[in-house]
């Protein structure tokens, strides 16, 4: 008789070789039992099944190569670098090192074999891998090659690929008779002829040597759709169950009483666009009513989002309730607080803003202020939702930029308005524009309006697509857009997660940036910096003090300086069509014509070349996402998992955008019926089950 555990309730510690320390480590990824293990899949796939000739290559290409040492030299160019030519007969290549040690150069002569691994990629003298792994080998004696595809995981510092390989090899030894239970009934998956769960995974963490590589690199194998399938499902019926669960609950009904909304919009020194009456009337309307609202409002960059949502706290106002409006970052929170001191405070309401970094006894009279209910409109960060912060009645909380919060948050945010039995109502308010099917996926616990009109005015924003070749002449035009006064950004994106330089390419362009633009002054600003050293440079930006900010895409969203109007992005072609569109909006803010210069490494697949087009050729963002989904193939890097539209660990809102009308159909059957399935179903994908409600 079998008395272990299930594989849900199996420690990670059961597994050959983890002990407490690496448990904790693991824990940090969120791998506690074996169960999750078995979840943890591959980033990607590499095949090391079989050595590729050199003159086969191509960049882009991740590839096991051998060949002959022909010279190595270290050279000084912008970087000491080690540079090693190999040559297999068919074609040569170089090795490139950054970091190296003399035992390694020594090892490096004319004549030696070696067999590599890497990414190859076009480098000044022809093709090249940085930092290939690599050994040295005899002629005659071969060294065995893979014989499955490997896997290569998302891991965390303290755990090498290898390990992972092997704790992952362990988890599937124990799925015969451990108890995983596959939730989702056959007949549910019959339709789209999808795998059994087990079969499932163990082909997404060992492909066998003659599996497709592409199909499985672009996620698009039935193996993977099978598990995507089964997350988007648990996702589905996770938000339909916070729904629900909204529609019982009680709020403050807040009708109109127009003492303090009318005056705001009478003091405005705009009118209100025709779509933003509409919004604010569904708004409204919603908050009008006994059981809290939970209205999503999508809205173009630049479309006039805030002035709703001030619209919507003065209303909780006017009826002696308290509004909280959360922002992702604190230079969001603090820009937000701006504007709403300036429409609100003339009206005799009071605004705090409340960030980590309002401390000490400022803080203690905010927080004491809002407890009390002096202080009616607070405008912060997460800060706002932290244990010791009270509202006395808080009746709204409105989420800027939603796609940096998950429904995690969404469900927390809805505890913590909790008092006397009512919820508040909640408005949320995203600039990513998604496409109607994918909008009921991602938000199907929210009512949508759309704000589908920008305000008059508006000078559009000149996309135009360079060559990295051309990368001079555009340098050349920073520099007269700075002598001129304006200011500019400079956007390298983050490569991918095995990228050895990283952030380091965003300090390497500054640096060359810096000295070919010497009266230019520059700032860099990139993720791995402190936040609040991060927000000093934004801030040195937004008050003019620096001309070019050299950034990674931390600087994606709202942040609004209008004097911006220049934006180039590197790499274009590697970015994500939905957030190279909300990049671009950090410019035509001012009334100055805006130019976003999108650069790209050549050769450009035809695919690529279609996609940028597409930005050049319009600024709508709804007409953006609808031709990106169309276009969106294999190949995409950054695709709305990454944006993070939703929190998913396998599927992807846009690739497997196909799936939903099954997931939806699936949803409705497995809400209709018994519902015994769906608690355990939701706790191995979306955690924490039993909060969305009783299942
Ligand atoms: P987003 O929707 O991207 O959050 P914002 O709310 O930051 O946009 O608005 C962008 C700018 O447009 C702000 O300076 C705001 O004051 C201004 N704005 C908003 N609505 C209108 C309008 N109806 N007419 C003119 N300007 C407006
Ligand atoms: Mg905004």
């Amino acid at each position: 008789m079998n008395l272990a555990p299930p594989l849900d309730e199996r420690p990670v510690t059961s597994l050959r070789g983890v002990g407490p320390s690496l448990a904790a480590t693991l824990a940090r990824i969120g791998l506690c039992t074996v169960q999750d293990v078995l979840f943890h899949l591959p980033l990607r796939y590499e095949d090391r099944t079989r050595v590729v000739p050199i003159g086969s290559l191509r960049a882009g290409a991740r590839a096991v190569i051998e060949g002959e040492v022909q010279l190595a030299e270290v050279v000084f160019r912008r970087r000491r670098a080690l540079l090693c030519r190999i040559a297999d007969g068919s074609g040569f290549l170089t090795l490139r090192f950054f970091h190296f040690s003399s035992a390694q150069q020594d090892a490096l002569v004319r004549g030696t074999r070696l067999r590599c691994f890497g990414e190859v990629r076009m480098g000044p003298g022809g093709l090249e891998i940085v930092h290939p792994e690599y050994r040295q080998i005899t002629a005659d004696a071969s060294v065995q090659v893979d014989e499955s595809l490997t896997p290569v995981y998302p891991t965390t510092e303290g755990v090498q690929q290898g390990r992972m390989r092997m704790l992952t090899g362990l988890a599937l030894a124990q799925l015969p008779g451990g108890g995983l239970r596959d939730w989702v009934a056959p007949d549910l998956l019959g339709p789209i002829g999808l795998p059994s769960l087990e079969s499932a995974l163990r082909y997404a963490h060992r492909p066998p040597q003659e599996a497709d590589i592409h199909l499985l690199n672009a996620g698009r194998h039935p193996a993977q759709r099978r598990l995507a399938f089964e997350e988007l499902l648990a996702h589905q019926i996770s938000l339909r169950l916070l729904r629900q669960a909204a529609d019982r609950d009680d709020a403050w009904p807040l009708p109109p009483r127009g003492d303090l909304v009318e005056p705001c919009l009478a003091r405005l020194p705009f009118q209100l666009t025709t779509a933003q009456r509409r919004v604010w009337g569904e708004i409204a309307g919603d908050m009008a009513r006994e059981h809290p609202m939970m209205r999503l409002v999508q809205g173009d960059v630049g479309s006039g989002k805030t002035v709703v949502a001030a619209l919507a706290a003065l209303r909780a106002v006017e009826h002696g309730m308290q509004a909280a409006v959360m922002a992702p970052t604190e230079l969001l929170a603090e820009q937000h607080g701006r504007n709403f001191l300036g429409w609100l405070e003339p009206l005799g309401v009071r605004v705090g803003l409340l960030t980590g970094r309002l401390t000490g006894r400022a803080r203690a009279a905010l927080t004491g202020a809002l407890a009390e209910g002096a202080v009616q409109v607070a405008v912060g960060t997460h800060a706002l939702f932290q244990e010791g912060v009270e509202f006395a009645r808080l009746a709204l909380a409105v989420v800027d930029e939603q796609h940096r919060f998950g429904v995690h948050q969404r469900v927390r945010l809805r505890e913590k308005g909790l008092a006397d039995g009512r919820y508040p109502h909640q408005l949320v308010m995203t600039a990513t524009p998604i496409p109607r099917t994918l909008a009921m996926t991602a938000y199907a616990d929210l009512d949508v309006s759309i704000i589908d009109e920008l305000p008059p005015g508006r000078t559009p924003i000149r996309t135009v697509v360079l060559p990295e070749t051309r990368r001079d002449e555009v340098v050349a035009r920073i520099d007269a857009a700075c002598r001129s006064g304006r200011q500019a950004y400079w956007v390298c994106p983050l490569i991918d997660e095995s990228d050895v330089v990283r952030h380091q390419a965003a300090e390497e362009t500054a640096a060359v940036l810096a000295s070919a633009l010497p009266g230019v002054r520059i700032g860099l600003v990139h993720g791995r910096m402190p936040g609040a050293r991060k927000d000093a440079v934004m801030n040195s930006f937004k008050e003019g003090r620096l001309d070019l900010l050299v950034a990674t895409t931390v600087i994606e969203v709202g942040v609004d300086v209008p004097n911006a109007s220049l934006m180039v992005i590197e790499n274009a072609e590697r970015m994500g069509l939905a957030q190279l569109h909300q990049l671009r909006g950090r410019v035509g803010r001012g009334s100055v014509e805006s130019t976003c210069v999108l650069l790209y490494a050549t050769p450009l697949s035809s695919i690529a070349r279609e996609r940028l087009a597409v930005l050049r050729d319009t600024n709508d963002g709804f007409e953006v996402s609808r031709r990106d989904l169309e276009l969106r193939g294999p190949g995409e890097l950054l695709g709305t998992r990454q944006t993070g539209l939703m929190q998913l660990k396998v599927a992807d809102l846009g690739r497997d955008a196909d799936l939903l009308p099954e997931v939806q159909r699936a949803a409705d059957l497995m809400l209709g019926g018994p519902q015994a399935n769906i608690g355990a179903l939701l706790r191995r994908w979306v955690g924490e089950g039993e909060r969305f409600g009783k299942v």
